[in-house]
């Protein structure tokens, strides 16, 4: 069995890359510029006698993922699921953000999404079978300040993961998204000491989610019953 997960490098990707592996699954591991960065997990999941086969690809071209998909296909492999979990975030006033800026977030984290499940779906359907999982986030329910593009993309992600799901329900594939609220990753370095400690007083479970926690809730929901469908799962520790 093979999982193709996006932004496998690290973060939420390489620790649901590492629940994958430790279930059995192979890994088709694709990030974007920190190719050497998957070294140690293709070495970690060979340890195990598994394969792992690392890509680097921007996602958020289009001819950038149909020539990675080509690569893909030429190996005969069938795509039991897929983890659309590449992100980038972005943080300032919308009167400041360039229109290049908007096209990044709204191609990376929302059309990145399209151009891998166009890909990825006809031989699912050929199978009949299938797990999508799409990440998202607690802004693309509720909307941040400062992250209008961000939670824009996102609101984008959960309404196309209900509409897919619609779309391939009768080819018993499920679509699902996890909305996150604060994982500690890379994304949140940005965070003075002080915004953390701040963030952190308004989770009510009283801390960041972890990647490892993370990574299983998502192998979780992409290999329960295809019945679980369509749906945006919020996992933030109580706090959205
Ligand atoms: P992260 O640690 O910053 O990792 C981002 C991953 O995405 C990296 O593997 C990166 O590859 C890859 N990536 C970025 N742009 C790409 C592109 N154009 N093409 C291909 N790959 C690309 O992020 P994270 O915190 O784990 O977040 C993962 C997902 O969870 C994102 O969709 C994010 O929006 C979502 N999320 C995160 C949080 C949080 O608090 N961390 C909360 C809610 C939702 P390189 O290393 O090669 O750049």
């Amino acid at each position: 069995m093979y999982a193709l997960i996006t932004g496998a490098s690290r973060g939420i990707g390489l620790a649901t890359a590492k629940e994958f592996a430790a279930h059995g699954y192979n890994i088709i591991a694709i990030c974007h510029k920190n190719i050497n960065d998957l070294s140690p997990l293709v070495d970690e999941i060979l340890r195990q006698g598994g394969h792992c086969l690392p890509f680097s690809c921007d996602l958020s071209d289009p001819k950038e993922v149909f020539a990675l998909w080509d690569a893909i296909s030429d190996l005969n492999i069938n795509i039991d699921v897929l983890i659309n979990n590449a992100g980038i975030s972005h943080i300032g006033l919308l009167q400041d953000m360039s229109n290049d800026e908007w096209m990044n977030i709204i191609n990376t984290n929302l059309s990145s999404i399209f151009y891998m499940c166009k890909a990825v779906i006809p031989g699912m359907i050929n199978r009949q079978r299938g797990h999508i999982v799409n990440i998202s986030s607690v802004w693309g329910n509720v909307g941040a300040s400062c992250e209008v593009a961000y939670s824009a993309s996102k609101g984008g992600v959960n309404s196309f993961t209900k509409a897919l799901a619609k779309e391939l329900a009768p080819s018993d594939i499920s679509v699902n998204a996890v909305a996150f609220g604060t994982i500690d990753t890379d994304m949140n370095k940005f965070l003075s000491s002080d915004d953390r400690l701040s963030l952190i007083k308004d989770i009510p479970a009283g801390r960041m989610g972890t990647t490892t926690e993370a990574g299983k809730i998502i192998y979780d929901i992409a290999t329960t019953s295809n019945y679980l469908t369509g749906q945006v799962i919020t996992v933030d520790g109580g706090w959205c």
